[in-house]
């Protein structure tokens, strides 16, 4: 489904990504796990366009994607949620899932979306009505999940769904993109540095260390790997 062929990404004159090759199969959960500053979040730039490679292509249903802009990539079915969230803080909860619908004709499968993502999280239907800057972190983390939901995405791309969240909030959070994945066949792209959760939900994991994948495997192998143990399990 998406494919990353020898792919460099600059800053200026630093190197963020060395000759980076990825492929991810439709209806997998992928991660990407690695140090701060590996290059995790340079990549989830580089496929949706934000961050344009200077070598190397993106593929995505066949299709190569790395000369467009991120408005076609979305249009094409690539949502990300970024790092940090990025929901709009003075709109209620309503009007930020709307935004993700702002490409979308069929209003009927759009309410059943609606009805879905309440079921999914009944917080957010609790709190419909509420500013989503008065959210709480874990809250804003389920609604930028929902709103990328709202676009009915092929490929959902998550940066750091974990970051600065009680582990309670972040197990709710986990079981939900699996079960995203299960339920519409959403393929996900996750990165994290909760290597420990994030490979124990995803089918394969690739390992970026310094601008490079060093290891690929499933997320099974990958976890009880020495050296992965040691460098990210803190084990
Ligand atoms: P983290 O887990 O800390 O978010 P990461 O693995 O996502 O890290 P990136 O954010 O992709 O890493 O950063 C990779 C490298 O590129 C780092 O050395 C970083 O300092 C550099 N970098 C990232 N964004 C920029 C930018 N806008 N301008 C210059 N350098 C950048």
């Amino acid at each position: 489904m998406l494919k990353l062929r020898n792919i460099e990404t600059f800053y200026g004159n630093i190197q963020a990504l060395k000759n980076i090759n990825m492929d991810v199969k439709e209806g997998e959960i992928i991660t990407l796990i690695g140090a701060n500053g590996a290059g995790k979040s340079t990549t989830l730039m580089t496929i949706c366009g934000v961050t344009k490679a200077r070598r190397g292509e993106v593929h995505f249903q066949g299709q190569p994607i790395h000369g467009m802009t991120p408005d076609k990539i979305v249009a094409l079915g690539i949502n990300q949620v970024p790092e940090g969230r990025h929901i709009f803080p003075y709109l209620t909860v309503m009007e930020n899932l709307d935004m993700g619908t702002f490409l979308r004709k069929d209003t009927e499968n759009i309410k059943k979306d609606l009805e879905y993502i309440f079921d999914l999280f009944p917080r957010l239907a609790e709190r419909r009505h509420q500013a989503g800057g008065t959210l709480s972190g874990g809250e804003q983390q389920m609604l930028a999940i929902s709103r990328a939901i709202m676009t009915r995405p092929k490929l959902l791309l998550l940066d750091e769904p974990s970051l600065g969240l009680a582990p309670i909030i972040v197990k709710q959070i986990f079981d939900i993109i699996k079960k995203i994945n299960k339920e519409n066949n959403t393929t996900i792209f996750l990165v994290e540095q909760n290597a420990n959760l994030a490979l124990k939900i995803a089918h394969r994991g690739y390992v970026m260390e310094t601008g490079s994948i060093t290891m690929s495997d499933t997320g099974e192998n990958l976890l009880s790997n020495e050296d992965v143990k040691k460098a990210y399990l803190g084990i």
